[in-house]
């Protein structure tokens, strides 16, 4: 039996982003950004499908100037994913996005400038039902609100975005999601439960500038968990100084931990001791670098003996419990004993025919 613990969701407002909805109880999407030079179509449609294939929902690319427009139009037009164009300050490269195809419009509407240009942004986001996201970061609060708050507080980075907010609801323009970004673990959560109470729009979470590949984890893992279990959040981004595509997986591994939305396998793995019969570690790696290209959610067990192996295996879909001899379990029944020499291939086996077998399922 799963334990099954409920998270109740804040509600929030809908928006739809190509075919993919945020908020409103749709499934928390994951997104990335990629990170190569966006005049390079070609290597940025490469990443963007490397990000869609690990199991992005969403993507967001930067637009750093008109040619890079010219060059997201091209990008837009190559890939079936939603995209987000991420554009500061100029609104021409807004309407030329726009215009080319964009699935959303990361802009903040303070930072435009004149009332007009604002209002032909929100008006060709209105146009093509493309919505705005609002995206405040502690590292760029406005002048005044640094000097007010003498550093970046949440109450200063909620101050920022309902001013932005502001802007969109006198041009009653309601489509759009909201994030607060500070690489303070505690600072970005607290602003995001106060503006959770403040809004109905829905927000897309995020530690800023998180770190490496390990600490960045653990950091985003903490405050997206915290903010998670509490119902907040539509969409999420782990920022990570690594390769986008382990921002996705490391999106799905916090959501997976919390039951929220599962992806692939779910590993379950003992530490290992000296009590294993079989190298836990060496198998895990193995597996994982074997099975990354399954998207079945199912649960596998691999663990090193008795102590805890049938317990656990007998909850998995498959499983693998160390002793003498190992034990091959299927849908929690013992089904055939492996031996040191030849258990990752035959996991790896059981794995996929289960996964297809799910699948197969799953589509009649
Ligand atoms: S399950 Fe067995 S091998 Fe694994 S950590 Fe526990 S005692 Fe050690």
């Amino acid at each position: 039996m799963q334990y099954l613990h409920t998270i109740r969701r804040r509600k929030s407002r809908r928006i739809q982003l190509g075919d993919v909805p945020v908020g409103g109880g749709a499934p928390i999407a994951v997104q990335s950004m990629t990170n190569t030079d966006t005049l390079d179509v070609e290597a940025t449609v490469g990443q963007v499908r490397a990000l869609a294939d690990a199991g992005a929902d969403i993507v967001r690319v930067s637009v750093p100037t008109l040619d890079a427009a010219e060059a997201f139009g091209r990008i837009r037009a190559a890939v079936d994913v939603p995209l987000v164009a991420d554009i500061h300050f100029d609104h021409r490269i807004a309407l030329r996005v726009a215009e080319l195809g964009v699935d959303c419009l990361r802009i903040n509407p303070g930072n435009i400038g004149r009332e007009d240009r604002v209002r032909a942004v929100v008006d060709s986001a209105r146009d093509r039902g493309i919505p705005i996201r609002i995206g405040v970061n502690a590292g760029s609060l406005e002048k005044d609100l640094q000097k007010k708050y003498g550093e970046p507080t949440p109450a200063a980075l909620v101050e920022s975005a309902l001013r932005h907010i502001d802007i969109l609801d006198r041009l009653d323009y309601p489509d759009f999601k909201v994030s607060l970004k500070a690489s303070d673990v505690f600072m970005t959560v607290d602003a995001y439960r106060e503006l959770a109470g403040q809004i109905e729009q829905p927000l897309h979470l995020g530690i800023t500038e998180a770190g490496g590949m390990r600490s960045g984890s653990v950091k985003s893992a903490i405050g997206l968990g915290m903010l998670l279990a509490e119902g907040i959040g539509d969409t999420l981004r782990v920022s990570l100084a690594a390769d986008p595509v382990e921002e996705v997986k490391v999106g799905f591994d916090i959501l997976k931990s919390l039951g929220i939305r599962s992806r692939g396998i779910n590993l379950i793995a003992c530490p290992s001791c000296s009590r294993q019969e079989f190298d836990v570690i060496k198998t895990v790696n193995e597996l994982e670098a074997r099975l990354d290209d399954i998207n079945t959610n199912m649960d596998v067990a691999v663990i090193g003996c008795v102590v805890n192996g049938p317990g656990e295996a007998r909850e998995a879909r498959v499983g693998l419990t160390g002793g003498t001899p190992n034990l091959l379990y299927v849908d929690g029944r013992p089904d055939h004993k492996v031996g040191n020499e030849t258990l990752v291939d035959e996991l790896e086996r059981a794995i996929r025919d289960k996964a297809r077998e799910i699948e197969a399922a799953g589509r009649s």
